[in-house]
């Protein structure tokens, strides 16, 4: 695994696979690797959104710190941020994000998933002339 590379895909020299950056170009390679947004660091102080950030980011954890509480000035924006990453950002690697579990519960909760029985995705407009079902709305 260690030994294991790959091209990066801005200049085309071999990177090793668990690289944030590329040591030749200095691109970020991993920033939008889904897998790397989890939010259960060893040095994270309250939810782990800032360190979550900052390792999919390759960027200094205080930067990402500062970052938030610099954007608390500007309409609390810090907060607001850092609460919906909180959402969408899963605790652990390889797990599901509290939305998606939210997600989950209500699908559950609604009978949607019993009552489609193929999934979310048959739900897109294949047809084009069948209504979407309506979540929440009273069966016929
Ligand atoms: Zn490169």
């Amino acid at each position: 695994m260690d030994n294991a590379t790959r091209k990066c895909p801005y200049c085309a020299e071999d990177v090793p696979s668990a690289a944030v950056r590329c040591r030749y170009c200095r691109s970020r390679l991993t920033a939008l690797d889904p897998a790397d947004w989890y939010r259960d660091h060893p040095d994270r102080r309250l939810a782990g959104v800032a360190v979550a950030v900052a390792r999919a980011l390759a960027l200094p954890v205080g930067v990402a710190r500062v970052a938030f509480i610099a954007l608390a000035f500007f309409h609390l924006l810090g907060p607001i941020i850092y609460g919906a990453l909180w959402v969408v950002i899963p605790f652990a690697r390889g797990e599901v994000s509290p939305f998606e579990r939210a997600v989950g519960w209500l699908r559950t909760l609604l009978g949607q998933g019993a009552r489609q029985g193929e999934g979310p995705r048959s739900a897109r407009s294949g047809s084009g002339d069948a209504p979407r079902p309506v979540p929440g709305a009273p069966e016929a």
